[in-house]
């Protein structure tokens, strides 16, 4: 997908993205592009062809993004986009860097630690923040069946969404229901990623070249 820019300053002029282009930290680090100090360009192609670039400009601890978009054939737009990188120790040594997600979904802060940013809509997000954005405008059956898994989880006094651990058995209740009811969201939420990966790829496709690997998602 990605492919290092010219490496000339920022600032010469917006460039464009497309929705649904995906940076992925560990490339940028492997190119040089988070070097503090370090402006150049970005670029998606598609068959030896520029299809999407946009202008990076990296501090010790954060990256610029700036960049044109146009949303749902929308006007074109300019953005700014800061993202902070934490480098996190290896065990073996070195570090690692990491995007902190900068969404703001429902009025609540991402800040998860990602290795992909996706360009889907105006800015660049994590894959969790483009399915909350989508889950508070769809009724889609992901959406059902991961309310039907928090709806579980609050019940045994546990705390909503996925990354959550599962709560433990509650006092009084019996094994049996315990384990129908930890299945019952392990499936649902097995069901709702893929579900979620169907549409993300559905939607992709509709975008993109047909013919184009499947390169963004995992
Ligand atoms: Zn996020």
């Amino acid at each position: 997908m990605g492919g290092i820019g010219s490496g000339r300053p920022s600032g010469l002029g917006r460039n464009t993205v497309e929705t649904c282009r995906a940076i992925d930290v560990n490339r940028l680090n492997r190119e040089g592009c988070l070097r503090p100090g370090w402006a150049g360009g970005w670029q998606w192609s598609r068959d030896g062809e520029k299809v999407a670039s946009i202008n990076l400009r990296a501090e010790e601890d954060r990256l610029h993004l700036s960049y044109r978009v146009r949303v749902a054939g929308g006007d074109w737009e300019d953005v700014d986009e800061t993202v902070r990188i934490v480098r996190v120790p290896c065990r073996f040594g070195g570090t690692r860097p990491y995007f902190i997600c900068p969404g703001v979904v429902n009025g609540i802060s991402c800040g998860r630690r990602v290795v992909k940013l996706h360009g889907s809509g105006r800015y660049f997000l994590c894959r969790h923040c483009y399915r909350l954005a989508h889950a508070s405008q769809s009724e889609g059956a992901w959406d059902r069946a991961l309310r039907r898994a928090n709806k579980i989880r609050m019940r045994l006094g546990g705390e909503p969404g996925m990354a959550s651990p599962f709560p433990p058995r509650p006092k009084g209740m019996w094994r049996r229901t315990y384990e129908r009811l930890r299945n019952e969201v392990f499936e649902a939420e097995q069901l709702a990623d893929e579900a979620f990966l169907i549409q993300a790829e559905k939607l992709l496709t509709r975008i993109d070249n047909p013919k184009r690997k499947r390169t963004f998602w995992p």
